[in-house]
């Protein structure tokens, strides 16, 4: 007794950038290899970055990143003076496809077995098929389905599906020789999916866990995330879309929210619309088909769904192959604009230009499918505001944000009954003492003993 322990290298009074390190005499898992949200911003910023021939050099001199061995790749050690060291960790376990829960995979020795739900490697080969800026390298990858226990160094590890912002989400329950940890991941319970949420719960609570370790993205005094479910959402959105005859509806949400992209799709079948979506999302939806666990819009045969041709000079190999395969159903600007009482088109920040040549009428309506902005001074959100303004769009915000609210988390809490409580992934750890009983608040780089 007494030999496990949690150490916490990410997540700490931080939302996002979770790499939490289980050790149970042999076994040494992680829980997640994200980025928090603006890594390394207090020295990089814009086209000042970490200079990547140097591989880690710069994060560890500036103390970013831990000098653990036996953790990165030989070509990011090799640069950076420190020697390399065959692995001394038994795997990673990724929640879900989301940055701050992956991003750091980049610079993890190739031979680390990185385990990830089926669907979770679907979206990341789409991923970084389509996007220049994502490349987490070579992994021993070993995809599991939920109720699939790993077993790695004498810990077995059972992935438990949730409901999240992102398709095949997992909270994680590890069977130490302590007793049973338990871990969310990201979760909600007002999306499409609630009974995954409630399946991880329900299993967390039969484990009689020694420990919970639990977001809290929306622990926090004041919830400054205005949240609608996934079904309000929709109905917000037809409403809206009723009320724009003969004009275009415009709608922005997060590339890999594959529940948005349905609920917009049923927004446009209820209002009679075609939806014209971007080709990184009908690259990801074509990927998807291949699972059939997961509910998917199918962009080859529902005739409603159209997909919106940039008219790149060279365009990518993936993006001139897709619009090959789409052809029938593949429309330009001229198209989108001549069409505009009958479409509604998904526009990302990096597509806005093609506003230029869509035209929208004055007054169409520019649906904000995101977290609302939280800074004041936010740049994207100043720059975005500008072409709202000068394209005369009306803004709506609707959004279900992919996390539980406090009362949930602390219903969450009571119904799993841990003795203790990790809380992680949120910016009030503190917060966690008003619901429960035992918190531990993690300290970077501390290890916690389960037991004394
Ligand atoms: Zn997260």
């Amino acid at each position: 007794m007494g030999v496990t322990k949690i150490t916490c290298y990410g997540g700490v009074a931080q939302i996002g950038g979770n790499k939490i390190l289980v050790e149970d005499r042999d076994a040494r898992i992680w829980l997640d290899m994200g980025a928090t949200f603006g890594f390394g911003s207090e020295f990089f910023v814009e086209y000042l970055t970490a200079r990547k021939r140097f591989g880690l050099r710069d994060y560890f001199a500036l103390g970013l990143l831990p000098k653990l061995p036996g953790l990165y790749s030989p070509e990011m050690l090799a640069p950076a003076s420190f020697d390399y060291e065959p692995p001394r960790f038994s795997g990673v376990f990724i929640s879900h496809i989301h940055f701050d829960h992956t991003n750091h995979l980049q610079f993890l020795d190739p031979s680390i077995p990185v385990h990830l739900g089926a669907g979770t490697k679907i979206i990341l080969d789409s991923w970084q098929t389509t996007a220049t800026q994502m490349d987490l390298g070579d992994h021993d990858y070993r995809p599991f389905r939920t109720g699939q226990s790993v077993s790695a160094d004498g810990v077995d590890t059972e992935p438990v599906h949730v409901d999240h912002s992102a398709p095949a989400a997992y909270g994680f329950l590890l069977h130490t020789s302590d007793g049973a940890i338990a871990y969310t991941g990201d979760l909600r319970q007002h999306g499409p999916h609630a009974e995954m949420t409630r399946d991880f719960i329900a299993a967390a609570a039969a484990a009689k866990p020694v420990c919970l370790i639990t977001e809290g993205t929306r622990v926090a005094p004041v919830d400054p995330r205005k949240n609608l479910s996934e079904a309000q959402v929709k109905e917000r959105s037809i409403a809206t879309a009723q009320r724009a005859k003969g004009k275009i509806v415009i709608a922005t949400f997060y590339p890999r929210d594959v529940d948005r992209m349905r609920t917009f799709l049923e927004v446009a079948k209820e209002v009679e619309r075609k939806v014209v979506l971007q080709p990184k999302a009908a690259h990801l939806l074509l990927s998807l088909a291949a699972d059939r666990r997961i509910q998917i819009p199918d962009v080859l045969r529902d005739p409603e769904i159209l997909v919106y041709d940039r008219q790149m000079i060279a365009p990518k190999v993936w993006e001139r192959n897709l619009l090959a395969q789409l052809r029938s159903k593949v429309v330009t600007s001229e198209y989108v604009h001549q069409h505009q009482g009958e479409i509604l088109v998904q526009l990302d920040f990096e597509t806005l230009p093609e506003l230029i040549d869509i035209k929208p009428a004055p007054g169409s309506p520019f649906i904000h499918s995101k977290s609302e902005p939280i800074e004041e001074n936010d740049e994207v959100e100043a720059t975005l505001r500008n072409w709202i303004r000068f394209f005369q769009l009306r803004r709506h915000q609707f959004h279900a944000s992919g996390h539980m609210s406090e009362r949930e988390i602390a219903d969450m809490v009571k119904e799993i009954a841990p003795k203790i409580v990790i809380p992680v992934h949120t910016e009030h750890p503190e917060r966690f003492t008003r619901f429960a009983p035992h918190v531990v608040q993690p300290v970077r780089e501390a290890p916690i003993p389960l037991t004394g």
